[in-house]
């Protein structure tokens, strides 16, 4: 995987991140080879072969039995890269995803004390953990990977067992004897919907969270802006031109194909961002439905803010800790980022998001080019060759993101981009 720009100052190498997406990942994991898939896993399989807590299954008819027999496969090799200790390390280890995280929890404690909360897929139980410590109840600790039972034993050690129940198993599976007030989850992948973990929150919260519930995070936001950055493309592609003293310009095609065919998990800074962002995708995690996220279309047309070469798009996103139908919808009036006083801005006539608040508002967990650095770095879809645009022109399109066929758990980006009178499409796939 290629990150080596100079941008990435951000303690994130590109061997320690989380979810890298490599090609063939999937397939050498099913070959038992073992560097893991969706979050960090360049470990072998752990061998965690004692048993954990209680689950029972719900029942399953003879058709859906064959019809999830696929994704029980691709299940499998998802959950099993969530048993290695790297991943979650890493994960912990992001003190921005961490500290967020627990920052919220505690400022919804007056809702969570004495209440019954659910934590979908909660790893080594660090949220679950913060949640009994804000006064919870009880939580059901919910881990379908083997990760399941070191969370049980960090619940023992720490003498929460009587509040943390622990259960080894899906979500989707599990049967619990009553409904909960709260349910949170840390369910975002790459570009926000890599990995598709959120579909899995949203059957826990039909099923399980009582009416009037709290989820966290409440909300989520995909951006994308076209980026310049042309150290990357010097160091991946005109490299070539001159090796030693050779010409190696032959190698340009297979280059560009190594380097740009996929989408890449790297860190750039605002200053390689051209245009305000776009916002791909708004989700209210209170009210959106699994099908909505099978397939994402959104047109965007954006001026450039300088003169530069047009290298690619990146894709980013934020997520908010807010209550229960508390945020104004999104269509909403329009300031320019900085202006405190509203939660969206604009330019070219599209509305946007703001991505920051005042810090005694909702807590904003955010993977901005512009904000501290997370291990979800950005996802960056590069061109083969770069366009020059200059200040003001307009760069205009659509894209789509769909769940690929050949993994729901994979991404399909297809983007059309039109600048200068030239236009293009870009296909690719975050696998
Ligand atoms: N909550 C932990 C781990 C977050 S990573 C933390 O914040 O550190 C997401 C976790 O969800 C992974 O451990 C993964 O195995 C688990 N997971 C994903 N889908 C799940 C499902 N459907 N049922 C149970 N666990 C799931």
């Amino acid at each position: 995987m290629f990150s080596g720009s100079s941008a990435h100052t951000n303690g994130y190498s590109s061997h320690g991140r989380r979810r890298p997406r490599q090609r063939s990942r999937m397939a050498r994991d099913y070959n038992g080879g073992g560097d893991g898939s969706f979050r960090v896993c360049s470990y072998p399989a752990a061998s965690n072969s004692s048993t954990t807590a209680t689950v029972s299954y719900t029942q399953q008819s003879d058709g859906d039995r064959v019809a999830a027999s696929h994704r029980g496969e691709y299940d499998r090799v998802y959950f099993q890269s969530y048993s290695h200790i790297a991943i979650h390390e890493e994960m912990i280890k992001d003190h921005v995803r961490t500290d967020t995280y627990r920052a919220a929890i505690m400022r919804h404690q007056n809702f969570i004390a004495g209440k019954v909360v659910m934590d979908v897929g909660c790893g080594t139980g660090i949220l679950a953990i913060f949640c009994a410590q804000a006064g919870a109840r009880r939580v059901y600790a919910i881990e379908a990977s083997d990760i399941a039972i070191q969370a049980n034993e960090i619940v023992k050690e720490n003498d929460l067992s009587d509040r943390v129940i622990v259960f080894h198993g899906r979500v989707e599976d599990v049967e619990i004897d009553e409904k909960v007030d709260v349910i949170i989850s840390e369910w975002m992948g790459y570009m926000l919907l890599y990995e598709s973990m959120l579909a899995s929150v949203i059957f826990a919260r039909d099923k399980w969270l009582k009416h009037g519930g709290l989820i966290l995070p409440s909300h989520a936001t995909l951006y994308m802006a076209p980026i310049t950055n042309s150290e990357r493309y010097q160091e991946s592609i005109d490299f070539w031109r001159d090796v030693y003293g050779i010409d190696m310009s032959a190698m340009l095609p297979l280059a560009k194909q190594s380097a740009f065919e996929d989408p890449v998990t790297e860190t750039i800074s605002g200053e390689n961002v051209l245009t305000w962002p776009h916002v791909v995708k708004y989700v209210d995690c209170y009210t959106v439905m699994a099908q909505e996220l099978e397939s994402i279309t959104t047109k965007y047309k954006l001026a450039s803010m300088m003169r530069a070469p047009l290298h690619g798009f990146a894709f980013w996103f934020d997520v908010e800790f807010d209550g229960p139908a508390v945020l104004p919808p999104k269509n909403h009036l329009l300031f320019p980022p900085g202006n405190s006083s509203s939660d969206l801005y604009s330019h070219g006539g599209s509305i946007q998001r703001k991505r920051r608040c005042r810090a005694d508002e909702t807590v904003i967990l955010s993977t901005a080019p512009e904000d501290a650095p997370t291990h979800w770095q950005q996802t960056i879809v590069y061109f083969y060759d770069p366009i020059e645009v200059n200040q003001d022109q307009v760069i205009e399109g659509s894209v789509t993101l769909s769940q690929s066929m050949e993994n729901p758990r994979f991404l399909n980006i297809h983007l059309e981009y039109s600048s200068g009178g030239r236009s293009f499409i870009k296909e690719s796939v975050l696998r």
